[in-house]
């Protein structure tokens, strides 16, 4: 049995390629009752999604994913449940979308010196007007024929130590939590075996994490394996978290993370919506 629940996904108000409606419309479809938009550091989405869903009869969740730096390493971090009035969530979201603004000019300022012209423009003009990221830079590089897929891009041009690439601080662990609490949510560690850190140094993450009264883990992820499906549960438990669960879906042309193929978390995880008032 599939679950029935996604709580991890983006739309055009990030990096995703569906509209937030129709992004509700699909999960609907796909047989989801729960459903979550989690958009790169913006609550842009938000109310698009929101009443879609309560047309659908779907349960909705309002969410974000923040971008964040820990000990030098970009983690994201999945808010639950945030309300969109919220002085400090807004002020720091601006913070950040200033600092994309920033890059993505750098990156197209780097990318012109390996040769390739027009990234920054091709970039901005696939994000719409809206959120720019490294997704939108990667999709302009397939287009232009730099790369055969998204992830060869990344591989090529956009991870550190390739030419695309600018590092640079996102929000920190202690702040960026501050925002999601203020704003009523609950944080949840996005698809943690994603980072690829030693398992001392992931615990270390979850430690500072729960100290700091983080509520959750991403157990189950469209991009966690089986086994690490149950890695991230002994984990959860290990530190008292309780699990959640998502696809992290961008987009029906990314088929490898589909809508509604979430299977349940494991046995004796405590999943984070077991306190909430959800539809029947
Ligand atoms: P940004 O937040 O702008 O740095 O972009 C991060 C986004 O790029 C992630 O949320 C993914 O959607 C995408 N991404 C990161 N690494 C990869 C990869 N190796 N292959 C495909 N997409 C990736
Ligand atoms: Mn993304
Ligand atoms: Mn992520
Ligand atoms: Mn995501």
């Amino acid at each position: 049995m599939y679950s029935t629940i996604d709580l991890h996904a983006h739309s055009t108000a990030s990096d995703g390629t569906l509209s937030p409606a129709a992004l509700m419309r699909a999960a609907a479809a796909s047989g989801i009752r729960v459903m979550a938009l989690t958009d790169h550091d913006t609550l842009d989405g938000l109310e698009e999604a929101g009443a879609e869903a309560a047309r659908l009869g779907l349960t909705f969740v309002p969410g974000i994913e923040l971008s964040v730096t820990w000990n030098g390493a970009t983690v994201h971090v999945v808010g639950l449940g945030v309300r969109r009035d919220c002085p400090d969530l807004n002020q720091g979201l601006q913070a950040l979308h200033e600092f994309r603004v920033w890059r993505a000019e750098e990156m197209g300022r780097r990318l012109e010196k390996a040769g390739i012209a027009g990234a920054y423009e091709g970039a901005l003009a696939l994000s719409n007007g809206k959120l720019i990221s490294r997704t939108h830079f990667a999709r302009f590089l397939v287009d232009a024929g730099h790369a055969d897929s998204v992830q060869a891009v990344f591989r090529k041009f956009l991870v550190q130590g390739k030419p695309g690439y600018v590092p640079g601080q996102w929000v920190d662990l202690e702040q960026g939590l501050g925002w999601l609490h203020a704003a009523g949510g609950q944080a949840v560690i996005a698809h943690p075996a994603r980072y690829k850190l030693k398992r001392g140094r992931l615990r270390r993450l979850i430690g500072e994490f729960r100290e700091l009264g983080g509520e959750a883990i991403e157990v189950v992820s469209g991009s966690h394996s089986r086994d690490e499906y149950f890695t991230m549960a002994r984990h959860a438990r290990d530190f008292g978290l309780m699990a959640s669960a998502g696809s992290d879906f961008h987009g029906p042309e990314h088929p490898w993370l589909a809508l509604g193929r979430l299977p349940q978390l494991p046995d004796g995880c405590r999943p984070i919506w077991e306190d909430w008032p959800l539809a029947a």
